[in-house]
């Protein structure tokens, strides 16, 4: 017990120098870092998994998952700056109903030639973006069918 606090004690005192240690240990070590981190979700996936569900929470983490799923699809990347940047402008409400956004839509959809620039981002509730699909806004609102535009 006692040797416990002694321990304790002393990591407390020393913790300032520890710190600095630790940083300069993996200044040194960057790559070590790089694949420790990466395989961190690996080696302790209880613990990644809850980390995860808690960033999916914040606002951040909404935009990187909805990033995550989009660029497994579209072509090219989706920024996350662009999304944080339409989502903002937006108040994060759908631009089409004003309801609460749920997924970022293209404007123009990727499949007529719709880029993945800010440009052509705009945050859209669940069913807006469904019932748009890769329509035009134009022919969607007109009630077109299919991609025609
Ligand atoms: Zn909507």
């Amino acid at each position: 017990m006692m040797d416990a606090a002694y321990h304790k004690a002393w990591r407390d005192a020393h913790l300032e120098s520890r710190r600095a240690q630790d940083r300069a240990y993996w200044a040194a070590h960057r790559e070590q870092k790089r694949i420790y981190n990466a395989s961190y979700g690996a080696t302790h996936p209880d613990k990644n998994a809850a980390a995860q569900a808690r960033y999916r929470k914040t606002a951040r983490g909404k935009i990187a998952a909805l990033a995550h799923r989009m660029n497994r699809r579209a072509d090219g990347k989706v920024k996350i700056s662009d999304m944080r940047y339409v989502v903002d402008l937006y108040g994060g409400r759908c631009v089409y109903c004003d309801g609460p956004y749920q997924v970022i839509d293209h404007i123009l959809p990727v499949r007529l030639g719709g880029k993945n620039n800010r440009g052509n981002l705009a945050p859209a509730c669940q069913k807006c973006n469904g019932n748009k699909g890769a329509k035009t806004v134009a022919a969607w609102l007109n009630g077109a069918e299919g991609g025609a535009v």
